[in-house]
């Protein structure tokens, strides 16, 4: 169903749902836009081109949580999966596209994450779609697009002093009830927009054909080749909205076996205990990040695990830019190297 939302209602809005959900929205905190909680008197920080820079996969998988408690003698309780209900408002479509990447994840039909579950079911999902490309950002390259609807209960188009929204579940419908209905005029203004924005995201890299080319390319110079500055600093595997590596310990002072993000970019990541570790540089290190997302989620779960949103290229400090690795993967062949 499309609606009509002004923009002078939006903050009104905002603070009635307030009363019924955790609200979440962009908001600036020190140079840059983050999901923070609606405070009483918040300014929203959700115009500009790019997305936050943690993405909101913190919301659901948090940098560090308490998975259960423990005593120093014995015994152990659950930590409670307890949600409140949650408004994520103005998310970027490729981060809602993560979500529904990490839900096959945490959620499949043997092993599911209670407590990735209780947010997930807990969260409606409001997103903001792109009318201006992100420079860094290449979704419709990997599958996905600025007005892609994965992982999404709605979407907001800006049609300047108001927003076309389009509810795309119950859940949805169920938060703009009070909106009016969209004339013709204005869904067919909102498709232009949407139309021009996808056109206007270029192919980067070429898809088809590339998970052969990794694979068969599991030993080669290309390895090496594109892995030679990194600093194996790991910003590009925590700030990404598909990375879900983590660790967990034992905090025995706390009393709490905790879950903390952890990065396939840390030589510590596979080191094993005997001392051994199979990916003992970052040629190997790149290698599994960059053949975990194009190779093996192909397999898996049969789409790249990667929604092309940038943040890998915008924050690398020594500027790798994967758009760029993977143009080269581009030009290597398929032929399995003969041994001598
Ligand atoms: S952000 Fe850049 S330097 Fe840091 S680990 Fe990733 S590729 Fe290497
Ligand atoms: S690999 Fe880079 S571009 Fe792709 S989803 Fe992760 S951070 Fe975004």
């Amino acid at each position: 169903m499309n609606l009509i939302l002004k923009k002078d209602q939006l903050t009104d809005l905002l603070q009635t749902w307030r009363a019924d959900y955790e609200v979440y929205a962009p908001q600036a905190l020190h140079n840059f836009t983050h999901f923070l909680p609606l405070e009483d008197g918040f300014e929203l920080a959700f115009n500009k081109a790019h997305n936050t820079r943690i993405p909101p996969k913190a919301l659901f998988l948090p940098t560090s949580e308490a998975l259960l408690k423990f005593t120093r003698f014995g015994g152990y309780e659950a930590v409670s999966t307890q949600v409140p209900p949650r408004l994520i408002f103005g998310i970027r479509p490729c981060d809602a596209r993560a979500m529904t990447m990490l839900d096959a994840v945490f959620e499949q039909e043997r092993y599911t994450d209670p407590h990735w579950k209780a947010r997930r079911d807990a969260t409606v999902v409001v997103g903001l779609g792109c009318h201006t490309p992100c420079q860094t950002g290449f979704c419709t390259t990997v599958g996905s697009g600025p007005f892609d609807r994965a992982g999404l209960d709605a979407i907001l188009t800006d049609l300047g002093d108001l927003y076309l929204v389009e509810t795309l579940t119950a859940a949805g419908e169920n938060l703009f009830d009070q909106l009016s209905a969209a004339a013709d005029e204005q869904t067919k203004r909102a498709n232009e927009l949407q139309q021009a924005a996808k056109e206007s995201m270029p192919i980067t890299f070429e898809t088809e054909g590339l998970k052969e080319k990794l694979d068969a390319n599991f030993v080669s110079p290309y390895w090496e080749e594109i892995s030679r500055s990194c600093l194996g600093c790991g910003v590009c595997t925590f700030l990404c909205p598909t990375c879900f590596c983590f660790d967990i310990v034992d905090e025995a002072q706390r009393g709490e076996r905790v879950r903390n993000w952890d990065t396939c970019m840390f030589r510590t990541y596979s080191l094993e205990a005997s001392g051994h570790n199979p990916r003992p540089s970052r040629v190997e290190r790149t290698r599994q990040r960059l053949s975990h997302k194009y190779t093996y989620w192909v397999d898996q779960i049969q789409q790249i695990g990667c929604t092309g949103c940038g943040r890998c290229v915008r924050y690398c400090p020594v500027g790798l830019d994967i758009r760029g690795m993977l143009r080269k993967a581009n030009q290597l062949t398929t032929e399995v190297p003969h041994a001598a």
